[in-house]
């Protein structure tokens, strides 16, 4: 059983109704459905959980992190943020959605600003899927179409990825690292772009396939802090 935490700051959905609509019961719970199977337990953290629904004892019976955050980034606060790094270190998979980019623990892995060009206006995106080989992009095809979704564009700061996979590109002819993947110490990193709030990406089969696929890639079997003790000679 892989055991996947959806965290989402659920700001959005309760303050606008036009995002509402889309997830009455907010983002990560759209996201939950996609993800139900046998094989995958899904549980739920919001920003109004007490410690963020972050606790040590929580990630550490976590294999998967998905994070989806907006508005409130700085509402979590610096030691939850790193709770959630040290876990990924220690092998913790992690998927950080759309504009997770900004948020604490995703800057916090990455080590640089995360800073991305935007555009707001409803542009459809065309999402290719640059590594046909790479597990999470299998069930996709060359390419998926998303009707509309918030423009992302390059320049994208985040450090050189260790896979590129997929590549947005917009009807203003911008593009973007869309789907990247890092490891840290032990653990594995998939940033995925698509999700604005008011659109309903997470509805969409392709979209949904990814981050399936990406949870079973990011999950490790192999979980441990990493420790480096003062040694003696081998005699
Ligand atoms: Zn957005």
């Amino acid at each position: 059983m892989i055991k996947v935490l959806i965290w989402n700051e659920f700001k959005h959905e309760r303050k606008s109704e036009t995002v509402r609509a889309i997830y009455p019961d907010g983002i990560h719970r759209a996201i939950g459905e996609a993800l139900k199977c046998d094989d995958i337990e899904v549980r739920y953290a919001t920003l109004e959980d007490e410690n963020c629904g972050i606790t040590d004892e929580i990630l550490a019976d976590t294999d998967v992190i998905i994070w989806w955050g907006h508005m409130a980034h700085n509402e979590v606060p610096d030691e939850i943020a790193k709770k959630v790094q040290s876990a990924v270190l220690s092998g913790m998979g992690a998927i950080f959605l759309h504009s997770a980019h900004h948020s604490k623990p995703f800057r916090l892995l990455m080590g640089t600003t995360c800073n991305l060009s935007w555009r707001e206006d409803g542009d459809m995106e065309r999402v290719w899927a640059v590594k046909p080989s790479h597990p999470i992009v299998q069930g996709i095809g060359r390419y998926f179409d998303l009707p509309h979704e918030e423009t992302y564009a390059e320049p994208f700061d985040i450090p050189e990825p260790e896979e590129l996979i997929l590549i947005g590109s917009y009807e203003g002819s911008e593009v973007f690292r869309s789907g990247a993947t890092y490891k840290r110490g032990n653990g594995k990193i998939f940033y995925f772009q698509p999700g604005h709030e008011t659109f309903p990406t997470f509805y969409n089969e392709s979209v949904k396939t990814i981050i399936k696929n990406a949870v079973y890639w990011v999950k490790s079997d192999y979980r441990k802090v990493i420790d480096c003790p003062n040694i003696k000679k081998i005699q």
